[in-house]
Order: C-alpha cells, then sequence, then structure tokens
C-alpha cells in the first residue's frame, strides 16, 4: 500500500479520493526535527509551505518516491536534490490564483479607507470618540481610476488584472521576457455564461513604478533570488503609493519598506508574507499603516478543495498509472 504523510494537512476531498485509490493518507503533524526519522516508512509526502523537505530529509529517505506541494511555490523544497535522487515533485499551481488575487483586493480596500486603522480602534474608542474617529477615516479613497502596477504577470497577477479592470483601474503589468499577454474573462449571468479576452501589454518597470498609485507583488522568489523592491526601487514611485505583497517575504526588503513607510513615501503597505516566517518583524505588523495577514492567501475553503483534488490526482496518476 502506498503511504503518504501530508504534514501540512491535506482537503478531506482530496484525501478521500486517494483513500478510494487505496492509499493510506497520515495527517498527523510530524515536527521539522523529527521530520526525516517518520518519513522513512512513507513513499510520499505532502507539503504546503510550513514544512520544509531539505536535502537531509530527502537523503534520510530512501524509500519516497514524490513530494507534493499543496500550492504554488516549491521555495521550501530542495528541488534540485530532489530530481538528483529521481524524486517526483507535483504542485497545484492554478488552483489558489483566485483566491491570493482576492486577497490582494481585501487588503487595498482594507488601506483605502482606513479598515486596518478603525478596526484596531473601534473596540478601543468607538463608544467614546466615535465622531473623533469618524473624522479621521473620513479621507478615504476609490480604487476606481487609479493605477495598479501588477509585477510578475503569470497566473495571479493576472487573476489581480482581472479584478482591477473590473473595479475600473487601469492596469500596468510587468513581467519577464513578455510584451503582450491575453487574459480570459469569464462572465456569469442568469441567461448564458460569455468569455471575452482582452490583450495586455506589459510595460517598463521603470514606467510601472513611476506611474502606479497601488503596485502589487506577483513573482516567484527562489532560493538565491535578488529582492525585487529596495530602497532604489522605491524611490522611482510616486508618494503615497500603496504596495501589496502576496508574494514571498524577501522580494521588498523589509528594512526599506519600513524606512518608506515612515517618511510617509509609502502610505500604506497589505502585506501576508514576510521575511522571518513564521517570526514575522513586529515593527511591521505594528506599524499603523500596515494591514496584514498570516500567509492566508491561498488558505479558502474553495482553493484549498481545488488544491486537494487536483493533488490527490496527480499523485494517483503518478503511482497508479506511472505519468512521469
Ligand atoms: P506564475 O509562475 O504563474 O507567475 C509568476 C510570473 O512572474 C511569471 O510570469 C514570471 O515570468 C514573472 N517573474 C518572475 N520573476 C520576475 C521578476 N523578477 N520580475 C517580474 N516578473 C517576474 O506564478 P503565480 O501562480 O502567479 O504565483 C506567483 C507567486 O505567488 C508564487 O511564486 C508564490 O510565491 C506566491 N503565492 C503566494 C500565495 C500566498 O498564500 N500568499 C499563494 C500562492 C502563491
Amino acid at each position: 500500500m502506498i503511504r503518504i504523510l501530508a504534514n501540512d494537512g491535506i482537503d478531506p476531498i482530496g484525501k478521500k479520493m486517494l483513500n478510494d485509490a487505496g492509499f493510506e493518507v497520515v495527517t498527523d503533524k510530524v515536527p521539522q526535527a523529527d521530520l526525516a526519522k517518520a518519513l522513512i516508512d512513507y513513499d510520499a509526502i505532502f507539503v504546503r509551505s510550513a514544512t520544509k523537505v531539505t536535502k537531509e530529509v530527502i537523503e534520510a529517505c530512501p524509500n519516497l518516491r514524490l513530494i507534493g506541494r499543496a500550492g504554488v511555490g516549491l521555495d521550501n523544497i530542495d528541488v534540485e536534490f530532489a530530481k538528483y535522487k529521481g524524486i517526483k515533485i507535483v504542485n497545484t499551481p492554478d488552483a489558489s490564483s483566485q483566491s491570493v488575487a482576492e486577497l490582494v483586493y481585501a487588503h487595498l480596500f482594507a488601506m483605502v479607507r482606513f479598515l486596518h486603522h478603525a478596526n484596531r480602534q473601534m473596540p478601543v474608542d468607538g463608544v467614546d470618540k466615535f465622531s473623533e474617529l469618524k473624522k479621521a477615516y473620513s479621507e478615504g479613497i476609490e480604487l476606481r481610476g487609479k493605477t495598479i502596477g501588477i509585477i510578475g504577470f503569470g497566473r495571479i497577477g493576472q487573476a489581480t488584472a482581472r479584478i482591477a479592470l473590473g473595479l475600473g483601474m487601469k492596469v500596468l503589468p510587468f513581467k519577464l521576457h513578455a510584451s503582450e499577454v491575453k487574459i480570459e474573462f469569464d462572465f456569469i449571468q442568469a441567461s448564458n455564461n460569455s468569455t471575452i479576452m482582452i490583450k495586455m501589454n506589459t510595460v517598463p518597470f521603470e514606467d510601472l513604478l513611476s506611474q502606479s498609485d497601488f503596485i502589487t507583488m506577483h513573482v516567484p522568489f527562489p532560493k538565491g533570488a535578488a529582492p525585487v523592491i529596495t530602497k532604489k526601487e522605491i524611490a522611482l514611485m510616486k508618494h503615497g503609493v500603496g504596495i501589496v505583497n502576496t508574494s514571498r517575504g524577501g522580494v521588498i526588503v523589509e528594512q526599506d519598506l519600513l524606512d518608506a513607510l515612515n517618511s510617509g513615501k509609502i502610505a500604506y503597505a497589505g502585506l501576508d508574507v514576510f521575511e522571518g516566517e513564521p517570526k514575522p518583524n513586529k515593527a511591521l505588523l505594528e506599524h499603523p499603516n500596515v494591514s496584514s495577514t498570516p500567509h492566508i492567501g491561498a488558505s479558502t475553503k474553495e482553493a484549498q478543495e481545488r488544491i486537494g483534488i487536483e493533488l490527490a490526482q496527480k499523485v494517483i496518476d503518478f503511482f497508479l498509472h506511472q505519468e512521469k
């Protein structure tokens, strides 16, 4: 029987698919320090972003044939070494794009209407200082008509653009090695569903930096990659720009971000990911102009269900149908 350790959990539907196909799926969390020892008896491991499948773990587990990443980024897996050992790696790149894109707007809407402040202050002062708080949060802005720069125009970047266009925002996409990208829109209507295709041209990086009212990050951040946003890029941005990072901690240099938040160059930042996860920089979390979430971009019921199903199907194909 094929044994799988789903160390960061798996959606029940995906687990049932695997069980029905005759696989054993264990969801008891093994601490990172004990992983190499515990994994010896398993054919496969599933991880999200928490568990790290390091060279040491792979080396200690000669029976390991597959590593499943429930999500997109593979930065918590030593991909090179796994490939060298002939271990199959599967991930679920499409399943979470919409959820991550929606979180971008959760942060953006919150920040432009001061919800990140109001949610902190209303429980404390809402009864006694209602009028003062009303005044303090009365200078919000609309997203409609504003320009959003999207750095990294793959699956999530494009899902972010669909929402921006629907809101009436101007979109400036930037992607390495591309000039034209076609994105599809599905409209669900009462009588019939329809799809339209929109062609978008990417813009030079410097134009995106200097013209955007908001900038959102959607690039991968493989081991050893250089940060994309440092104080040099921040200097090119508009004064009072808003920035959102749901990609990976480290794509923006956090100290440079903090300096820019303190000077007002960056008016607010929406952060789902942090350099020091799972121990993020406290100064960022406590900053009054930061709206933060603990890496929950893909953590919706819909995305987790899609991830579980996609992962289960790929793993069944691999073990039962020997798909290479
Ligand atoms: P993708 O591979 O579809 O798209 C990434 C795009 O970025 C590609 O088009 C690539 O050409 C471009 N790119 C790479 N380096 C670049 C750079 N330096 N400058 C500009 N463009 C660059 O990936 P995706 O599915 O859109 O996911 C993007 C990232 O989102 C993932 O790598 C992952 O780190 C992150 N993510 C986060 C969460 C979360 O929970 N917050 C969930 C899923 C994915």
